[in-house]
C-alpha cells in the first residue's frame, strides 16, 4: 500500500471511529456519509434534537480514544442488498436505508443527485449490485466498501476541527445534518505542524491584513466583490503591474486600451456568450440592444488586430492591457480578494504564426520565472492542461488541431525547458490547451498562478489572418499570457505569502520618519531629510505626533514599514541617522548610523534591483 493509500485508509477509519464515538454518546444519532477529505475526514450526522458544538469535541475525542485504545479489528462482512436494507431499518438508520435503496434501484451507488465526492462510504461502479459490504469494529457496524486500517489502534494523530450544517446529499430542502470535521496525520508532529500552519494562516489572512494595512475595503453601498483600493493598495497594485509591463515591453509588447462594455455579438463570435452566459453582467441600451460588461479583453484585442491588413512581416504582434473585467459571481461565493466581481486582469495577447509559438511561449515563460522569482516564489510547478480526447463536447475546434497544439506545448515544457509537468487532462479552456504554473506559498499551500494559453478558436471565429510569403491569407494563432492572472487573486496569495511584509520596492510606505522633539533644529533636519526623500521618489510619511517614541516605532512596525528613522537632537548633532529595519529585513547586525544621503542611495538601489532583502 502506498503511503497515500495508507493515509487515506487511516483517515477513513477515523471517520468510523468518530461515528462509533458519536453513536455511543448519542445512540439516536443517524448517520449519513463519512468520506475522506483533504487533510482529514468528516461524517454527516443527524441527532434529533441535539446540536453538536465545539464544546462537545473534547467528549467525542475522549470517546474516540477509548475506541482506539480498545484495539478493535475492522471486520468485513457481506450481505445481500435486501439483507442490508433490513439491517439498516432495524438499526434505525434511515439515511443508510436510502443509500441502499438507491443502490438496489439503480444498480449503481452513484445516485444521480449525489456527487461522487460525498459518496465516500460506498462503492463505485455501474454493474448491478447484489451484495454490499459492511465493516464492524466493536459494537459498531457501517455500510462501507473500505479500505480501513487493520484495527482501531492503527491510526495516527487526529483532532476534531469544526462542525457545520450540511444538507443531506448537498441538496437544499433535504434534511439538515451536522458535518463533523476532523484532521489526521501520521504523527503528532505532523498534526502539530499543520495546526501551527493554520494559526499562522489565520494571522496572515489577507482580509484581515488588508484592513490592518489599509490596502483595500468593501462597501455595502457598492456591493459585494467590488473592491475599493486605498492609496496604499493602489500603490501595491501598480508596483506589481508596472513590473510585469516593464518585462513585457522588453519583449516588444505594446499597450492597448479597450472599453468595458461591448455588444453581445462580439462575445457570441468569441464563444463566451454561450460558455459564460450566467457569469456575464448584461446591459440593455435604451434602444433595446444587448451589451455585456467584458469578462475578458481578448475578443477586443482581436478587433484591434483585425483593424488593418497584416503581413507575415508584422508578426508577432503583441498587445498588453491590464483592465478591469467583470464576472457575475454568486454572492455566497465571494470571498475577500480570492473571488470578486470586478477583476483586474493582466492579460496579453500574441498574434503569431504557428512556427513562432515556441519562441513566444519561451519569452512569456521567462517573464513568469522572473516575476515569481523576484517575489520569492521559488520553483514553480508546471501543469499541461489539455482537452479530454474521449469527450470533446466541452471544447471548440477539431481534435487533430488540439492534439497538435498539445504536442507543441509538450515539446516546449520537456524539450526546451527540461521541466517535469503534471498532466491536466480535461483542464483546458474551451478554446485551447495551456501551460499552468503553480506556486507554493510560505505556508506550503499551492496556488495556480500564471498561464500560457494557445488559442486556435478566436482567430477562426474572428477570421484573423496575415498575408504570407506567397501572398495568401494565412490563419494566425493567438497566445494568451496572464502573468498574475487576476491582480486581486494574486494579491490574496501574495499578501498571505509575505504576511504583509512587502519588499522595499513594493512597500506602499517605505520610510517612516519619527520626529521626537519639537525644536527649530529638529524641524529643519526633518524638513531637509523629507525633501530629499521626496526628490528621490521614496514613499514616506512623517510622524510628529505627541506619542512616545516607542509607541511611534510600534505603529510603524504594525504597518510593516521597512524602515523607521528616528530624528531627534542626537541626529541633528551628528548629522547621521540610524534606520531601524523591519524585523524580517534586519540581519545579524543592527543597522549602523549613516548620512541621510547614504540611506537614500541604498533605498534607491534596492528599488531599482527589486531586491527582496535590505542592503543596510
Ligand atoms: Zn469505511
Ligand atoms: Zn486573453
Amino acid at each position: 500500500m502506498s503511503h497515500e493509500d495508507q493515509l487515506y485508509a487511516m483517515r477513513h477509519s477515523l471517520a468510523h471511529i468518530m461515528a462509533t464515538a458519536v453513536t455511543t454518546l448519542w445512540p439516536e444519532a443517524k448517520l449519513g456519509v463519512g468520506p475522506v477529505v483533504e487533510n482529514g475526514f468528516y461524517y454527516d450526522i443527524d441527532i434529533p434534537g441535539v446540536t453538536i458544538s465545539t464544546d462537545d469535541f473534547k467528549k467525542i475525542e475522549e470517546q474516540m480514544r477509548k475506541v482506539i485504545n480498545a484495539n478493535q479489528p475492522f471486520e468485513r462482512s457481506e450481505k445481500s442488498v435486501d439483507e442490508g436494507i433490513a439491517w439498516a431499518e432495524q438499526a434505525k438508520q434511515p439515511y443508510k436505508v436510502e443509500l441502499l435503496n438507491d443502490l438496489k434501484r439503480s444498480g449503481t451507488t452513484l445516485a444521480k443527485d449525489l456527487d461522487a465526492d460525498e459518496l465516500g462510504t460506498i462503492a463505485e461502479g455501474d454493474a448491478a449490485v447484489d451484495t454490499v459490504s459492511f465493516y464492524t469494529n466493536g459494537e459498531f457496524t457501517d455500510l462501507c466498501r473500505g479500505p480501513h486500517v487493520e484495527s482501531t489502534d492503527k491510526v495516527g494523530a487526529f483532532k476534531l476541527m469544526r462542525v457545520a450544517g450540511a444538507y443531506w446529499r448537498g441538496k437544499e430542502g433535504n434534511p439538515q445534518m451536522q458535518r463533523l470535521y476532523g484532521v489526521a496525520f501520521d504523527s503528532k508532529e505532523e498534526l502539530h505542524n499543520y495546526l501551527q500552519m493554520l494559526e499562522e494562516a489565520k494571522k496572515r489572512d489577507h482580509r484581515k491584513l488588508g484592513k490592518e494595512l489599509d490596502l483595500f475595503t468593501f462597501s455595502d453601498m457598492i456591493g459585494g466583490g467590488l473592491t475599493l483600493w486605498s492609496p496604499r493598495g493602489t500603490q501595491l497594485r501598480n508596483g506589481l503591474n508596472d513590473f510585469v509591463q516593464e518585462m513585457r515591453d522588453e519583449y516588444g509588447y505594446q499597450e492597448v486600451t479597450s472599453p468595458h462594455i461591448t455588444k453581445k455579438e462580439l462575445f457570441e463570435a468569441s464563444g463566451h456568450w454561450a460558455k459564460f452566459a450566467d457569469e456575464l453582467f448584461k446591459i440593455e441600451t435604451r434602444e433595446g440592444h444587448e451589451f455585456a460588461m467584458k469578462p475578458m479583453s481578448c475578443p477586443m484585442h482581436t478587433q484591434i488586430y483585425a483593424s488593418q491588413p497584416r503581413s507575415y512581416r508584422d508578426l508577432p504582434i503583441r498587445y498588453r492591457e491590464t483592465a478591469f473585467v467583470y464576472r457575475d459571481e454568486q454572492s455566497g461565493e465571494l470571498s475577500g480578494l480570492s473571488r470578486v466581481r470586478c477583476i483586474t486582469q493582466d492579460d496579453a495577447h500574441v498574434f503569431c504564426r504557428t512556427n513562432q509559438i515556441e519562441d513566444e511561449a519561451l519569452k512569456i515563460w521567462d517573464i513568469i520565472d522572473r516575476f515569481y522569482g523576484t517575489l520569492g516564489f521559488a520553483d514553480l510547478k508546471v501543469r499541461l492542461s489539455t482537452h479530454d480526447p474521449d469527450d470533446m463536447s466541452a471544447y471548440s475546434g477539431d481534435k487533430s488541431k488540439w492534439d497538435e497544439s498539445v504536442a507543441q506545448l509538450q515539446s516546449i515544457i520537456e524539450g526546451k525547458m527540461g521541466q517535469d509537468y503534471i498532466s491536466g487532462v480535461g483542464e483546458a479552456a474551451f478554446y485551447g490547451p495551456k501551460i499552468d504554473f503553480m506556486a507554493k506559498d510560505a505556508l506550503g499551500r499551492e496556488h495556480q498562478v500564471a498561464t500560457i494559453q494557445l488559442d486556435f478558436n478566436q482567430p477562426e471565429g474572428f477570421d484573423l489572418t496575415c498575408t504570407n510569403e506567397s501572398g495568401d491569407a494565412e490563419r494566425v494563432v493567438m497566445i494568451h499570457a496572464a502573468i498574475m492572472g487576476s491582480i486581486e487573486r494574486f494579491l490574496s496569495v501574495y499578501i498571505e505569502h509575505t504576511g504583509g511584509r512587502f519588499p522595499v520596492w513594493l512597500a506602499p510606505e517605505q520610510v517612516r520618519v519619527i520626529q521626537v522633539k519639537d525644536s527649530d533644529e529638529v524641524d529643519a533636519f526633518v524638513a531637509e531629510f523629507t525633501s530629499a526623500l521626496k526628490t528621490a521618489g521614496i514613499r514616506f510619511s512623517t510622524d510628529a505626533s505627541n506619542e512616545s517614541v516607542s509607541k511611534k516605532i510600534r505603529n510603524a512596525e504594525l504597518m510593516k514599514v521597512p524602515y523607521a528613522v528616528v530624528v531627534g537632537e542626537k541626529e541633528v548633532e551628528t548629522s547621521e541617522i540610524t534606520p531601524r529595519l523591519r524585523a524580517d529585513l534586519a540581519g545579524d547586525d543592527s543597522a549602523e548610523s549613516r548620512s541621510t544621503t547614504d540611506f537614500i542611495t541604498a533605498i534607491q538601489s534596492e528599488v531599482t534591483s527589486r531586491s527582496q532583502e535590505s542592503t543596510l
